[in-house]
């Protein structure tokens, strides 16, 4: 049996291991930045607090120059999005102009990660394209979703671990779990 652990009332099961799953696909992801921004100096910008992780092990693969800024967004009430997003906190520095790459952890219904990339084009970016460390592609609602670089594709489970959390819970797991089955 996979190990589990208890948080509040749902049961996960270790789904991820960061060291070997994960932190290969942020190196490769690091290698086609490096090489798709080679000359220029891009955004990153960072969904606050969910990709916080994600984005420190990727900032240290690069070796181009970037600037760093973050923003907070809300869509999501325990472990279902709720299809409707709000900005909490907006940019620090204006992006007008700017190579912006938004950071996220990971895309689910979508909903959140369209609307950043509208966001982001509307305060003048030159370019906008789109990290996130998981996709959940079987999620999807919205369509046509251009996603640029993607960490892992995994199946429509509900994951917490290293930064993902439950009810701001769990952040602090080292590996990925996810809801175990009959945990509802
Ligand atoms: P979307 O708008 O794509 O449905 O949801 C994106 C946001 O929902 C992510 O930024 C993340 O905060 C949250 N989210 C989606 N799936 C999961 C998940 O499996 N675990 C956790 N902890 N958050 C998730």
């Amino acid at each position: 049996m996979k190990p589990r652990v208890r948080i509040k009332d749902k049961e996960f099961e270790l789904f991820l291991s960061w060291d070997k799953d994960v932190t290969p696909q942020i190196e490769r992801i690091a290698e086609e930045i490096n090489h798709d921004y080679l000359g220029k100096e891009p955004t990153l910008l960072t969904v606050m607090n969910g990709a916080m992780s994600f984005c420190d092990s990727l900032l240290y693969k690069l070796i181009i120059p970037v600037k760093l800024d973050a923003i907070r967004l809300r869509s999501y009430d325990g472990t279902k999005s709720t299809g409707t997003v709000t900005v909490e906190a907006p940019p620090k520095n204006s992006l007008k102009g700017q190579d912006v790459i938004i950071v996220e952890d990971i895309v689910d219904t979508g909903f959140t990660i369209d609307y950043a990339k509208k966001y982001v084009k509307k305060l003048g970016a030159a370019s906008v394209r789109v990290a996130t460390l998981i996709s959940k592609e079987e999620a999807r609602e919205v369509s046509d979703l251009k996603l640029d670089y993607v960490g892992l594709v995994i199946p429509d489970r509900f994951i917490v671990g290293h930064c993902f959390d439950y009810d701001e819970d769990g952040r602090n797991l080292y590996d990925i779990y996810a809801l175990a089955e009959g945990s509802r």
